[in-house]
């Protein structure tokens, strides 16, 4: 066996790795091998591989040292000789940065030690080599705070509590009488670095390590174990990360963007993230290090002149004191802006996609520091893949496969309506960071989000600024504003890869965290006011302003026409109305799926018929009562089947235990006595008869139907004449009949039984027919394991993906909430099974079926109606076993319809 490489260099236009080695190397290693190789200027470094992560986890700090140390001495040794500096010089000191970089990216969720090197020697040789001693102490007091927090874990100790490091500052600050870091001299910063030391030894009882070596060794580990801190394990849930995939860790020779006036940082996007636009775009500040820009503290400026114009305009800046204090990079530095963006062409034609760019101006020279295929919002996922398609960039298979199923879904929901717009007051006016329309009442703090929006409420979070920290926050809240930040900033990067609508740094907006107000213009709002944003023009609106589904078409339009040219399985809908049928219709549902006939069965004068036929002892009493019943259902189906002309339509028969259709409280009770003529005793005497231990197990589905026959008979009466009417009037139903929780082929013939019987008797009454099917729903594990001999009998399947995943795992689909989301912490379960399909074992069963079903008659038609076939990997799974179609809701039509292809174009 070959000697385990743990180490790959890059740099001066060579590099060991490359972008195809992203689960070894991570995003951000991975990327700068592939730009060194391409001849793009790359700070020297070295990228531990994310197997040594794995590795550190089992073996621990020191094996995994001895491990390391040969290989990372030379790579030191490496980048010392090609920046000609060394570890701790007092004439040219060697100095690193260390960062983090999963296989996907995990923006701020990880932790960065910069400046690492300095000492009280290297400070010395920083000053000589750039003849800047207040920036050599400012980076010297810069090192000893983060790696005081990131390494050596000085935090303040709760939320109250303040940071010891800016009490610090502040105290230094208040004793010389100045405001702005920037006024500190360097007799300041030196008291810093002292002070600084001092606290760390207070606090931790350790000295602050002045060996480059020790801060070397200590900031690698420290990257390693920040894989497994609170809010990176938080992201990794959320978006599905896999624990075991661990981050690289990637040591790159410093550059600065703060040396001083010819120096700056910024990042840049090929396209624009929020609305897949094909403009080179970003944001920059001059002497200044990357976390400025992003944390929101000084404004940044536009890269581009026509984006420097724009946001001048948005943010009321007037062309004067926008070239004098805000000039974009284009029109400050052009010989920079010329290499940047001939750089970034270069990526986006090597990637074939749209590049997130991360850059430092180190005197007047230009370092790239990043690259990765940028985040981005629904609608420019589907605008970008759209334009690369027409450009030749992409074939139609990548420009498919190029959209997240899921993120489809920001674009489906509503926009606000443009009648309420214009009768809306505008409060401010902020940069269009995320797309969105967004209405909610306002919170502060993101743990105030959390437990507000987890309780129902719709909220909006104002921040003046967020951080990784308020992760949680802001996933629950509907929209996110911040006074301060670019689009570039943290919430702006956070809402875009979450699809939530966001408007930054709106500066009109003063929030007082203590109060919980947030003034605008002299008009104080407080917590739990309405107010309302758009993400896509960056206004902040007082009140709630009304919404509208959106318009579909353009590119989202040609996206589906694709999905249309590859997908096999056909995707149906959950729908029972005319008006949900509507809405699937109009996003591509070929038929119905699933229509749940109990639902039917609730409003106005119906459940008083409902509630008769229960109380109904005796099988004449139950047919009067469901002689009532019977002309709604069929006025329901005629609805339905209008709708959906020309297409399939599955109606479910019966299927809920009827103590669902009972009140329970004495007080409703009384009521249904009253209404119903007859005695509160009897009524309550039903109720408690109908009370089962697990009615999920109980009485319902076909052994309802089996042991009522007469409500089977009025349904299938129901949906044959709705079909007869419409035929007359020249409309086309397409009725199948399904019964529902079938186990044996005994229930399935006497139910089939049932329903041709009434067919055909309706056929003579009428003198007219139609074409039906009767099939049944495989959601018991039994008929998946007898679907051979169900099979003789029903002419479809249709895979209950709830109820066979709730009596597979033996997890009650009422109670699972309450031990689910434990298990997914632990870690028992990936998934949760009742969202995504446990295709190892319930997809046992559905495989199975399937084929037993299929041998018995091979035209069987298989189809999926639990949750599941409206989830990505779910539906890929289904067209793996050969399914006719999935159904899902009408909202997650889309999505099954792209996951559908992508399936076709993975296979
Ligand atoms: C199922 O069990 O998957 C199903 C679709 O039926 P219901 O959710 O109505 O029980
Ligand atoms: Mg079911």
């Amino acid at each position: 066996m070959g000697k385990t490489k743990r180490v790959y260099s890059f740099g001066n236009k060579k590099a060991e790795g490359n972008s195809k080695m992203k689960n070894l190397l991570g995003g951000k290693g991975a990327n700068l091998a592939e730009m060194s190789s391409l001849g793009v200027p790359v700070p020297p470094g070295f990228t531990i591989t994310t197997d040594v992560c794995t590795e550190y986890n089992e073996l621990g700090k020191d094996k995994i040292v001895d491990l390391l140390k040969k290989d990372i001495e030379k790579e030191i040794k490496k980048i010392e000789e090609e920046t000609n500096t060394k570890f701790g010089s007092n004439e040219s000191p060697c100095l690193l940065s260390v960062r983090s970089g999963a296989r996907v990216s995990m923006p701020g969720m990880m932790d960065t030690v910069l400046n690492l090197g300095l000492n009280d020697d290297a400070v010395e040789g920083l000053i000589k080599k750039t003849n800047n001693e207040r920036f050599a102490w400012d980076s010297y007091r810069r090192f000893i705070q983060m790696y005081g927090d990131v390494v050596m874990g000085l935090k303040p100790e709760s939320k109250e509590d303040v940071d010891p490091f800016e009490e610090i500052i502040e105290k230094v600050k208040e004793d010389r009488g100045v405001e702005k870091d920037i006024e500190l001299t360097v007799d300041d910063l030196k008291t810093l670095v002292k002070e600084f030391k001092a606290v760390i030894k207070k606090r931790l009882g350790q000295e602050f390590p002045t060996d480059p070596w020790d801060q070397l060794w200590g900031s690698i580990l420290a990257v390693f174990d920040s894989w497994n801190n609170d809010r990176a394990k938080y992201y990794r849930q959320i978006n599905k990360i896999p624990e075991e995939w661990g981050t690289a860790v990637n040591v790159m020779a410093m550059v600065f963007g703060n040396m001083g006036e010819n120096s700056g940082t910024g990042v840049a996007f090929t396209r624009d993230a929020a609305t897949g636009e094909n403009v080179f775009n970003g944001e920059y500040l001059m002497n200044a290090q990357g976390e400025d820009v992003v944390a929101g503290i000084r404004t940044p400026q536009e890269i581009t002149k026509e984006g420097s114009k724009k946001w001048a305009k948005l943010q009321g800046v007037s062309e004067e004191e926008r070239l004098k204090n805000y000039p974009s990079l284009e029109e400050s530095q052009p010989h920079i802006y010329k290499e940047l963006y001939e750089i970034q062409e270069k990526l986006e034609k090597h990637y074939k996609d749209m590049q997130d760019l991360e850059f430092t101006i180190q005197e007047d020279k230009l370092w790239l520091l990043q690259t990765r295929n940028g985040k981005r919002t629904g609608a420019a996922m589907v605008k970008i893949s759209m334009d690369m398609l027409q450009e030749g960039l992409i074939d139609e298979k990548t420009a498919v496969l190029r959209n997240e199923p899921n993120k489809l879904d920001e674009l489906l929901h509503p926009v606000f309506d443009p009648k309420g717009l214009k009768e809306a007051t505008t409060l401010a006016k902020g940069l269009p960071a995320s797309p969105g329309a967004a209405t909610g009442q306002l919170v502060f703090f993101a743990d105030d989000a959390e437990e507000q929006g987890e309780a129902g409420k719709n909220v909006i979070l104002a921040r003046i600024e967020t951080s990784p920290e308020d992760l949680k926050g802001m996933n629950v809240a509907k929209g996110i504003l911040t006074a301060r930040g670019g689009m570039t900033s943290h919430a702006a990067v956070v809402a875009r890869g979450m699809g939530k609508c966001c408007v930054s740094g709106a500066g009109a907006v003063k929030i007082d965290y203590r109060k919980k107000t947030m003034t605008i213009e002299g008009k104080t709002f407080n917590e739990g006011d309405w107010i309302s944003l758009n993400g896509s023009t960056g206004e902040v609106y007082e009140g709630k302003v009304p919404t509208h589904d959106p318009e579909l078409s353009g590119n989202f339009g040609k996206l589906m026409e694709l999905t249309e040219k590859y997908a096999e399985m056909a995707v149906r809908t959950n729908a029972d109305s005319p008006k949900d049928s509507n809405v699937a219709r109009k996003f591509g549902a070929r038929g119905i799926g699933l229509c749940r006939t109990e639902h039917m069965f609730f409003e106005g004068d119906r459940i008083k018929a409902m509630r008769e036929m229960i109380l109904s002892t005796k099988e004449e009493g139950r047919r009067k009562a469901l002689k009532k019943l019977l002309p709604i259902q069929r006025e329901d189906f005629e609805g339905i089947f209008e709708a959906m002309h020309d297409l399939p339509v599955t109606v479910r028969l019966l299927d809920p235990p009827l103590h669902e259709f009972v009140p329970h409280e004495e007080k409703n009770q009384e009521e249904m006595a009253k209404e119903l003529g007859v005695s509160a005793e009897e009524v309550k005497k039903t109720v408690e008869s109908l009370s089962e231990m697990n009615p999920m197990l109980g009485h319902r589905g076909c052994r309802l139907g089996n042991t009522y026959p007469e409500i089977t008979e009025m349904q299938a009466r129901a949906i044959i004449e709705a079909a007869l009417n419409l035929k007359e009037k020249g409309i086309t139903a397409k009725p199948e009949i399904m019964i529902p929780l079938t186990g044996s082929v005994e229930e399935m013939k006497m139910q089939e039984k049932i329903v041709r019987d009434t067919v055909e008797t309706v056929f003579q009454e009428r003198n007219d027919k139609i074409d039906y099917l009767v099939g049944t729903m495989i959601e018991v594990p039994r008929a998946a394991l007898t679907a051979d001999k169900i099979a003789e009998s029903a002419e479809f399947f249709s895979f209950g993906t709830n109820d066979l995943t709730q009596m597979t795992f033996g997890y009650s689909r009422d109670d699972a909430g309450k031990f689910l989301p434990i298990y997914l912490n632990k870690g028992i379960l990936k998934n949760d099974p009742f969202q995504v399909l446990d295709q190892e074992g319930v997809g046992q069963l559905v495989e199975m079926g399937t084929n037993k079903g299929r041998n018995t008659n091979k035209n069987l038609k298989v189809g999926i109606c639990g949750e599941h076939g409206g989830e990505p990997s779910s539906v890929e799974f289904c067209h793996k076993v050969g399914m006719n179609y999935v159904s899902c809701s009408p909202y997650r039509v889309p999505i099954a319809r792209l996951a559908a292809a992508q399936a076709v174009i993975k296979g």
